[in-house]
């Protein structure tokens, strides 16, 4: 299953869109040359029954055949079984249970050579029944009420201040005993549907935690396949388990399961516009089972998939839709359906990305431990009695920790066994810290709008102005035998891609150098002269399994960073040691290995660093990364106001002039809006965007932020780009619900040759547009002509930000009514390097929003209506 990480595209040619999750009209396309044949089929082999079948309801239907079958089982009405039974000697019972068992063997083979189904309509499934004590019986099932119903009255949702998982554990226990004794997959479905109701943080929190707690309190050997579920994956980036379904796997399935035609599935997924959703309505309309389904737990769910995306090789793909078509039928009822189904698509909705699922874990360690574990719990009583930041500062050391400890080590399979046995504390950083071989996430920069912004915020300390190269973030690994790892800024593992850099290490470890973790960017080259190329040769260069000898595309490594050395992690060395240990202790090779460009300076340089962004924009980087050198812990921090000394060397933005920047000036000067910022740290901080590293890139002298959207649908152009899709819809994630936010239509940026590749790739009954509006995309504007299937992120540029009554994104974050929409939107680039779940969020529009506030407050723009839609 990818990962969102591994969704990210650099590693990859950037015409394929690897992890993409397919829309059913995908599946069904496949489908297409069957669809006619294969009802034909049916009706051939079983001509007598569905001809019966029409005029009956599906519950009479099942009824009669089960009544059928009852007979044949009482009476025995084939040669076979009269033959076995005088055989035999046996009794009856036996002897339709191994023909049961034969007859099951050849339905599975045939598959849903027995499903009878009618077009447009589900009705029945015939399977016998492999009963608990190893007989084979029929049965009939109300597929709808076979639903575990015992969890749906636990308050999950409830707060962890007030919810006692003892109160239901004994209960839940007994019924997960009759079932096999693990944790069901009901329980974890039934969260899911809480948590897919609410826009609330709060409440999609505390509802993880109260799950966590019952599992970790009922069932901990459960908890580490529930938190993979949970957070949509398998295995963590670095470690390749794709699932690798076939994209006609899961339409197989529904038709098998739910005895659905290709027709009927395709109308289904017109109207509801999701998988999961189609499994939904399939699963509900389905009234009945001959099979009872075999309950799925959270591990079997689990295993199942990680079975699947280790079977490999020739008859993987039957082997895969066995597996598939089991899970859809063992799935009790529409919501098990699906989520089973969304878990099969890689696109689960349900917003527990890995922060909550972090700050969940937290808290749910807080409160509970497994039977036997001996560390201490906050008692949930004194808890409730503590003031609102007393608590919030127990969650957050608690949150810390685990943050911490996932960003050094970021493995679940490594932290849950670790929080079962220790629960949420300091040891924890000790026993899941960082790791040779294993990736830590890397820090990341903050935004800047301009060169003065930048000396502004780090006035009063010395910092280094560093090239922003235009390449691939690697993080190297070595040990002390010489094995070396590369991994993506995405923690994928790219050693395979970079023999190059791997032949290389041995020649750049100094004497003295037995482990190392280093940072750097990989750039391509001009080997002769050590010209930098641009990002698009370097994605040119392969990606899997790169002979040495076979390298056209020259790379070098400009280190800049050493996180780990001689068995020691430097994290908590301040940059300008660590950068010390790095230059001094490693050898370059010319165009091959050296250190990124960069100059030390204080706010007071602004001439020197003005001329070394330009220099560095010159050499095709993309601007400067700027990091602070020391640590000032008891410093006093100066305040956020411009000094003209500081930024006289340096053009105003065009926008930022006039009343605007008076308006800004008198904003800022305002005593309640004077804060003391945070000390910065010159630490490695795994996972932090801080301050601490701030980027200032060319594109944002002439524009402030830019969004990284993703394209969800469009309309027919007008006159001349009458041909192309024009305007283009764009959205932001709402992190929290899953879903797309409309935010703005755009018109420009565009070239010819963009909106034909454009057209050509979103074409119409292609395989990247949808059937009809996806119920995840929020949009109350106009019919669209073409929504598109979800997959691309476009950084977009725009004058400001406004309030809209058309527009959904952020809404509820600024205000209740309205959403945000950009003015003058505009096409930058597309973000190849950026998977949709790395798209902005709302969460990041809102905050941009509020920025653009806070500098010039301008009532008349910001309250002037966004109603321009083609704006
Ligand atoms: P981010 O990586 O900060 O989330 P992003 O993916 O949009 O954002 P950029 O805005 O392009 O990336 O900037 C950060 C990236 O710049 C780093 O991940 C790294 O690959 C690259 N980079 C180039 N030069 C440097 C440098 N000297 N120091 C740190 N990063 C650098």
């Amino acid at each position: 299953m990818s990962s969102p990480a591994k969704k990210r595209k650099l590693n990859s040619n950037s015409k394929s869109s690897p992890a993409a999750p397919r829309n059913l009209d995908y599946f069904f396309g496949k489908q297409q040359q069957n669809a006619l044949s294969q009802p034909a089929k049916n009706q051939e082999e079983h001509s007598g029954e569905t001809v019966e079948a029409s005029n009956l309801t599906d519950e009479e239907f099942a009824r009669k055949l089960q009544a059928e079958w009852d007979q044949e089982a009482a009476g025995g009405n084939s040669a076979d079984h009269e033959s076995k039974q005088s055989e035999g000697g046996e009794g009856l019972n036996t002897t339709i249970a191994e023909d049961n068992v034969e007859a099951a063997a050849e339905i599975e083979k045939v598959s849903n050579a027995r499903s009878i189904s009618s077009p447009g309509k589900i009705s029945v499934q015939i399977r016998p029944e492999p009963s608990a004590k190893g007989k084979n019986t029929l049965s009939l099932q109300a597929a709808g009420s076979a639903e575990d119903t015992i969890t749906s009255n636990i308050p999950f949702d409830e707060s962890p201040l007030t919810f006692e998982p003892a109160k239901y554990i004994g209960g839940l226990q007994g019924h997960w005993a009759a079932e096999g004794g693990n944790a069901s997959y009901a329980i974890l479905t039934r969260c899911f549907v809480l948590v897919n109701s609410t826009q609330s943080r709060i409440k999609i929190v505390d509802t993880l935690v109260n799950l966590l707690r019952v599992i970790i309190e009922g069932d901990p050997s459960s908890l580490l396949p529930t938190v993979w579920l949970a957070t949509n994956a398998i295995s963590p980036p670095y470690i390749s388990l794709e699932l690798g379904l076939g994209g006609s796997a899961i339409s197989k399935a529904l038709k098998n399961v739910c005895g659905l035609d290709s027709k009927s599935l395709k109308a289904l997924y017109d109207k509801v516009g999701d998988a999961g959703d189609v499994a939904f309505e399939a699963k509900k309309k389905q009234s009945f089972t001959l099979r009872k389904p075999k309950p799925l737990t959270i591990q079997g769910v689990y295993q199942s998939l990680v079975k699947i995306a280790n079977t490999q090789g020739t008859g993987s793909g039957e082997i895969k839709q066995r597996i598939v078509d089991r899970l859809l039928q063992d799935a009790r009822g529409p919501e098990e359906s699906r989520y089973i189904v969304r878990t099969l698509c890689q696109h689960l909705r349900i917003g527990a990305v890995k922060t909550t699922m972090l700050i969940a874990l937290s808290r749910a360690f807080l409160l509970s431990k497994p039977p036997g574990a001996d560390f201490p719990l906050k008692s949930q009583g004194e808890l409730s009695a503590l003031k609102k930041e007393s608590l919030a500062e127990i969650w957050s050391k608690a949150e810390e920790i685990v943050k911490a400890c996932f960003a050094k080590r970021p493995n679940y399979n490594d932290l849950i066994p670790v929080l079962l046995e220790i629960g949420v504390c300091d040891e924890l950083l000790v026993r899941c810290g960082l790791a040779l071989h294993i990736p830590l996430r890397p820090m990341l920069g903050s935004i800047t709008r301009d060169l003065s912004e930048m000396l502004t915020k780090l006035q009063g300390r010395g910092f280094s102005c560093e090239y922003k190269y235009d390449g691939q973030r690697a993080q190297v690994h070595c040990d002390n035998e010489g094995k070396v790892s590369i991994f993506s800024r995405h923690l994928e593992l790219m050693t395979d891609k970079y023999p190059d850099l791997v032949a290389m290490i041995p020649k750049i470890r100094g004497d003295g150098v037995s482990s190392f973790i280093m940072e750097g960017e990989v750039v391509a080259v001009d080997q002769e002269s050590g010209d930098l190329k641009t990002f698009q040769t370097l994605s040119n260069r392969a990606r899997k399994d790169v002979a040495i000898g076979s390298v056209k595309v020259n790379v070098c490594l400009f280190a800049f960073d050493l996180m780990y050395l001689n068995g020691e992690p430097l994290l908590d060395r301040p940059f300008r040691e660590r950068r010390g240990l790095l230059r001094s202790l490693f050898t370059e090779i010319p165009n091959q290995f050296t250190w990124v460009k960069s100059i030390d300076a204080t706010s007071q340089d602004s001439e020197t660093v003005l001329e070394f962004f330009k220099n560095a924009t010159d050499v095709k980087c993309e601007g400067i990364m700027v990091k602070i050198l020391d640590n000032l812990p008891n410093a006093p921090i100066p305040e956020l106001e411009d000094d003209p000394a500081i930024t006289k060397a340096i053009p105003e933005p065009a926008n930022k002039t006039g009343k605007g920047r008076k308006k800004a000036k008198a904003a800022e000067k305002e005593p309640e809006k004077k804060t003391r910022r945070k000390a910065l740290l010159s630490t490695y901080e795994p996972d932090k965007r801080l301050d601490s590293w701030l980027k200032v890139k060319k594109d944002y002298s002439t524009t402030f932020d830019t969004l990284d959207l993703i394209p969800v649908a469009a309309w027919h152009g007008q006159g001349r780009k009458s041909k192309w899709w024009s305007p283009i819809l764009l959205a932001v994630r709402n992190e929290e619900t899953g879903s797309l936010e409309a935010v703005c239509k755009c018109i420009s940026g565009f070239t010819d040759a963009f909106y034909k590749a454009n057209k050509e790739f979103y074409e119409e009954g292609g395989d990247h547009v949808l059937g009809g509006k996806p119920s995840y995309v929020d949009y109350e504007g106009g019919h669209p002509d073409v929504w598109f299937e979800p997959q691309e992120v476009w950084e977009m540029a725009f004058a400001d930000i406004t309030l809209s009554p058309v527009y959904t994104a952020a809404i509820g974050l600024v205000s209740d009514e309205r959403g945000l929409s950009l003015r003058f939107p505009r096409f930058l680039k597309k973000r190849d390097d950026k998977g949709i779940d790395e798209a902005s969020t709302s969460e990041f529009l809102a905050g941009l929003w509020r920025k653009q506030e806070e500098k010039a407050p301008n009532k008349e723009a910001l309250e002037e209506a966004h109603d321009d839609e083609d704006g």
